[in-house]
């Protein structure tokens, strides 16, 4: 065979292998919170043996404590560096997911913060909390906040996930209402790629860590969109704002205050 076969064969190859790269890339399914460490799959304590588990005898004849209104505001990412060692896989997270110039806990601290001084002015005790949730944690409301990332710049949209099992019965309903406020205030799309293991999320997951909400504590994670879409940023970023009323609307509706 001629030399220039051999270098027509050798072109035609390498354009068809990076044709294949570009449109598997563009078309990946790959969202950061399927890859996340902490977002733990389905556990494998059969349903049978759950009534015997000590953490559920004991809120048999639960009570909620004391006290005014309590939510917890979880900032995703933030203070990664600090987890306990029973969280240490979570350390390979470092900062989130990244865009416009900002790392996932920056975007989130700030509209964490923001809702908080809201939420105080109705009298409602507010926790911002970095990744490591105080162990057993009680709230009325736990909102874990999260921006999603992907390699598609127009992959944009926000979901919510509540805890698999939920002791609380509230769970769905925080759930049902962030959704409708979430959407109505900022006019993001549902990304309906909800996955189990958004719902077997670290910080939901009593049974398997200390530091942990306590199984009566309604929770909700929130992905509040995609850092790597331009067209969310201008929220998340440039008007938290906008995604700060979603939020506070929400959890006042929960909780029944106005
Ligand atoms: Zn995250």
């Amino acid at each position: 065979m001629k030399p220039a076969y051999y270098l027509l064969t050798a072109i035609f190859l390498v354009t068809a292998l990076v044709a294949v790269w570009t449109v598997t890339a563009a078309n990946s399914p790959y969202r950061f919170t399927e890859y996340e460490a902490g977002f733990d799959e389905a556990e494998s304590i059969p349903e049978t043996n759950i009534s015997l588990e000590p953490e559920l005898l004991a809120i048999q004849d639960w009570q909620r404590p004391e006290g005014p209104l309590r939510v917890g505001l979880q900032v995703g990412h933030w203070k990664n560096e600090e987890v306990p060692e029973e969280l240490e896989g979570l350390k390979k997270n470092a900062g989130g997911a990244q865009g416009g110039g900002k790392y996932e806990w920056e975007v989130m601290l700030n509209i964490a913060t923001l809702a908080a001084e809201q939420l105080a002015q109705y009298g409602i005790e507010v926790d911002v909390l970095p990744t490591t949730v105080p162990p057993n944690y009680y709230a009325d409301a736990f909102v874990a906040l999260h921006a999603d990332g992907n390699l598609d710049q127009y992959v944009s949209g926000f979901k919510i996930a509540h805890p698999r099992r939920d002791y609380s019965g509230l769970s769905a309903e925080l759930e049902a209402i962030m959704y409708e406020q979430y959407e109505a205030a900022t006019g993001f799309r549902r990304d309906s790629n909800v996955t189990r293991r958004m719902r077997g999320y670290y910080a939901f997951n009593w049974r398997r860590y200390d530091h942990a909400i306590h199984p009566m504590t309604p929770a909700i994670i929130l992905e509040t969109g995609f850092l790597t879409s331009p067209a969310d940023r201008k929220i998340l970023i440039n008007n938290p704002q906008v995604a700060v009323e979603g939020i506070v609307q929400a959890v006042l509706e929960f909780l029944k205050v106005d």
